[in-house]
């Protein structure tokens, strides 16, 4: 029987965990507070700050939000980082990417405090997380980790085909399971022979960005399937990079696109956030 890897469900248990969490800290005095910035109208930004703000307002994290037009500048989004920095009550500050062409992502990323780093992009903070001495994490990675501790799968010696080298995703999950003693392989746009390289994998974990690209012709029996992708089909059905209905024949864990990892990695972005303010009274 192929098990679901029901990350609507754990990320509930998460953010219910956390909501006590608040509570207690709040009775303490320390409110849990983040910085939400967006610049411009990109949908799906759009949609993705909607859901991390419904999730902290669940959880009683305060949020402060700036949604700025698209013609704001590279130096009034410094600023506000900067003044956001300086301001001991802020314990996560988060800039939605993408950024407008004129805004550079590298220096905003780089500008935000890595000790408020919540997204974990920060070149320092990735470099802890190589060391395996980490501070702030990516959340789509951590919440893949937490997941399939959820659920029990160990990840000792096994074999993990990441497929996807992004800075957000492929990349620090490759770390993350390095970390954690598995035996790891990374492929991306220029890999030979992919079919032959997923084939070999206990664990697979998909993060393109190309609609079902992964049928069932690229797994083992078996295998543990992560599928990252968010895809809208033109039917406006949000699907996956892989082709679940096929995949989920052969595997023995999958997770479902909606309420797999997506879910997961706005509870890790509030984790995050309330270990960042617990940091902060240190
Ligand atoms: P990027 O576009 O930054 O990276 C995509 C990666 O996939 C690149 O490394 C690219 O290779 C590789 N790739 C592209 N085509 C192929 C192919 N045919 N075969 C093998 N590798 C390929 O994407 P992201 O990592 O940011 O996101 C990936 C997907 O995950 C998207 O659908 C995104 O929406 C989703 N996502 C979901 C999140 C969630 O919370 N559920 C969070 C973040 C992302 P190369 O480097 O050679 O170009």
């Amino acid at each position: 029987m192929t098990v679901l890897l029901d990350g609507k469900k754990y990320s509930a248990k998460v953010k219910d965990n956390l909501k006590q969490e608040v509570t207690r800290l709040k009775e303490v005095g320390l409110q849990p507070c983040l910085v939400v910035i967006l610049v411009g109208e990109d949908p799906a930004s759009q949609v993705y700050v909607r859901n991390k703000k419904k999730a902290a307002e669940f959880i009683g994290i305060k949020t402060i939000d700036h949604t700025l037009p698209k013609t704001t500048t590279q130096q009034q989004v410094l600023e506000l980082v900067e003044k956001y920095n300086q301001d001991p009550s802020i314990h996560g500050i988060l800039v939605q990417l993408p950024l407008p062409k004129h805004i550079s992502e590298e220096k905003v990323t780089r500008a935000i405090s890595p000790l408020k780093d919540v997204d974990g992009f920060h070149p320092l903070n990735m470099g802890h997380l190589f060391m395996n001495e980490p501070y702030s994490l990516p959340c789509t990675p951590r919440g893949i980790m937490e997941l399939m501790k959820e659920y029990k799968i160990d990840v000792v010696g096994k074999n993990v085909v990441i497929v996807g080298r992004s800075n957000i995703v492929g990349r620090p999950m490759a770390a993350l399971m390095l970390n954690d003693d598995a035996t790891v392989t990374i492929t991306h746009s220029k890999t030979k022979n992919l079919k032959e390289i997923t084939k070999q994998a206990d664990i697979l974990i998909v993060a393109i960005g190309k609609a079902l690209l992964i049928t069932a012709d690229y797994v083992k029996k078996g295998v543990v399937v992560i599928d990252v992708g968010m895809n809208r089909l033109a039917s406006g059905k949000l699907v996956g990079d892989v082709d679940f209905d096929a995949v989920k024949e052969v595997a023995d864990y999958i997770t479902p696109v909606p309420g797999g990892v997506g879910p997961m990695t706005i509870a890790m972005l509030m984790k995050q956030t309330v270990e960042f303010a617990k940091e902060s009274v240190k």
